[in-house]
Formats: C-alpha cells, sequence, structure tokens
C-alpha cells in the first residue's frame, strides 16, 4: 500500500474543495487559529511515518486528549471505573447536560465532557499531582518531553467555560465527583490544552492500534481487553451525537476535538491523525471528516 501517495490524492482533492463550517467560537483562543490549516499525518505500527499538508503545525487536541485520561485511569482503577460512569452512546452533544438528571450523575460515556470530567476527579483522587502526572504519562507516551499544557488556552476556556462549570457542580451534586470542583475543572481545562502535531498525535496513539503496546520502546499501556474496550468505545462514542455516521462513512475507532483535530485508528496497522479547524454542527472537523472517509474507502481498509 503507498499511503503517501493515497495521502498526497485524497488531500489534494479536498484542499481544491470548499471549506466549510467554522472555527469553534466558544472558546476565544480557538476562533483566532488559522482556518485554512490542514495536516495529516498516518503511522503504521512498524513506526513509518507519511504526512502531507501541516502535519508538524501544533494545535490543541481537545476532547482527543479525553482518551488518554481515560487510559490512565483505567491502568491505575481498571474495571471500577464503569461504577462511576458509562459505556453507551449518548446520541447528545458532547457538553449536554440533560441526560444527567434521569442519570442521577452517572455520565453515558468517558468521552463526553461529562463523562471526562469524572475520569478526571478519578485521577485526582489516585495520584498525588495528577497535572503533573497524566502530562508525564502523555510525554512517555509520545517518546516527547518538550510537550505541555497551552496556559492560554487554559484561561480562555476558563473564561467562558459556564457549561462545564455547570456539568462538574450537577454531577457533584449526585456525589459522584469527590473532589473540590474548582480543582477537578482546572485538570480537565489543562488536560483539554495539551497541544501536539499531527506527526505526534499518529505517534501518541500508535499504541492503540497495535493491542496496547507503545512500540518505541515496546512497553504494553492496557492489557489486551482494556484497548479492545477503548476502541469500542471511541468507535460508539468518539465523535458525540455524529460517532454513527463516522462509522458509517470511516469504520475506523475515531476521536474527535473541538480544535480540529480526528484522530483513528486501524487495530493491527496505523494511526491517522488529521487536523483542519472549520467544524461542522456536531463539533467535529468538516475537513478531517471527509479526508477519512475518502481514505478508508479508496484503500478498502476498515474494521468492518
Ligand atoms: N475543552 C472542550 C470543552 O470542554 C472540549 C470539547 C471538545 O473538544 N469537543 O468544551
Amino acid at each position: 500500500m503507498n499511503y503517501q501517495k493515497i495521502l498526497e490524492t485524497i488531500y489534494s482533492q479536498i484542499k481544491e474543495g470548499e471549506n466549510q463550517g467554522a472555527t469553534a467560537t466558544y472558546i476565544p483562543e480557538l476562533s483566532k487559529v488559522d482556518p485554512e490549516k490542514f495536516g495529516v499525518n498516518l503511522t503504521t505500527v512498524n513506526n513509518q511515518s507519511f504526512g502531507v499538508g501541516d502535519t508538524r503545525d501544533k494545535f490543541s487536541i481537545q476532547s482527543i486528549a479525553k482518551v488518554l485520561t481515560l487510559c490512565l485511569a483505567y491502568q491505575l482503577r481498571g474495571e471500577s471505573i464503569w461504577k462511576r460512569l458509562g459505556y453507551e452512546p449518548s446520541g447528545t452533544a458532547f457538553n449536554s447536560l440533560v441526560q444527567l438528571e434521569s442519570d442521577q450523575g452517572i455520565p453515558r460515556n468517558p468521552l463526553i465532557n461529562a463523562g471526562a470530567l469524572v475520569i478526571c476527579d478519578i485521577l485526582m483522587s489516585a495520584l498525588g499531582d495528577a497535572r503533573e502526572e497524566f502530562l508525564q504519562f502523555v510525554r512517555d507516551i509520545a517518546g516527547n518531553a518538550s510537550i505541555s499544557y497551552s496556559e492560554h488556552i487554559v484561561e480562555s476556556e476558563k473564561s467562558a467555560g459556564f457549561v462545564n462549570i455547570a456539568l462538574c457542580n450537577y454531577i457533584k451534586s449526585f456525589g459522584n465527583i469527590h473532589n473540590d470542583c474548582d480543582d477537578v475543572l482546572d485538570f480537565y481545562f489543562k488536560m483539554c490544552s495539551i497541544e501536539l502535531t499531527c506527526e505526534e498525535l499518529s505517534q501518541t496513539f500508535l499504541f492503540l492500534a497495535n493491542g496496547g503496546r507503545k512500540t518505541l520502546p515496546s512497553k504494553p499501556l492496557l492489557t489486551p481487553s482494556q484497548v479492545k474496550r477503548t476502541n469500542a468505545i471511541m468507535q460508539t462514542c468518539g465523535l458525540y451525537d455524529e460517532s454513527g455516521d463516522f462509522a458509517f462513512r470511516v469504520g475506523l475507532p475515531g476521536k474527535s476535538g473541538v480544535g480540529g483535530g480526528i484522530v483513528a485508528v486501524y487495530p493491527g496497522h496505523y494511526c491517522i491523525a488529521v487536523w483542519s479547524p472549520k467544524l461542522n454542527k456536531k463539533g467535529n472537523s468538516y475537513r478531517g471528516m471527509k479526508f477519512l472517509e475518502e481514505f478508508t474507502t479508496l484503500t478498502e481498509m476498515s474494521i468492518f
């Protein structure tokens, strides 16, 4: 399979087409990003890397980081995490409050904001310094000690974080947040603010295509059962209320973020990261979705 040629062909085809949607405006810093940025990178489980476009520009990975907090909590606390949250798709927007009332403060899954807040709370109870230790976890997986939180994105999100503040307080009212809400929210905003390039992102998530083992150097991060379940949750919940559409069009476990990134894994083969900041109405990258759909169609490779 000539990945480089396929990436270039699809890239130029999509770049010629229209760039619909809008950058996220509810986080003021994200609305300042150049909407024409567009990068793609694919890393195979044999550590071959192929890229096109703005593949070495850092961008805010936002909700994509929720997969990494989930993995660390899963590694530390095992199946007990499922007492605090579910693993069903919500069918609602990423920041929705509606189901929490009838579900008594138990979020539907770890990839919506409500569930990610509970995962942050679990990590804060499990670790001495969750912010530092989570960052170290990501740096280790990525093999890159320079990865950091972006303070200006954190401040920007905090300045308008009313819905997340409401979510955290509402979950706490049911007893499903154990730490101080301001502290949990600070960690949540920080983990969302991590910046990676497409190249780094496809390298970082490669372990999910590789049976839970990081490749360079080889190291198990999740058990085979945990990696199966994490990929299943990405498949069913990773693109919020567009997860069904993503499965239908792309056919790979994936995760999106409002920074315009989408990462997808083809177990046993590769991890691919796409970044284009303009989002569709569901908060997923317009060009990112299009690119991945074309990619699995042209390569005839998907899990289905
Ligand atoms: N930090 C963002 C928020 O909480 C993450 C949302 C996303 O990427 N979908 O709203």
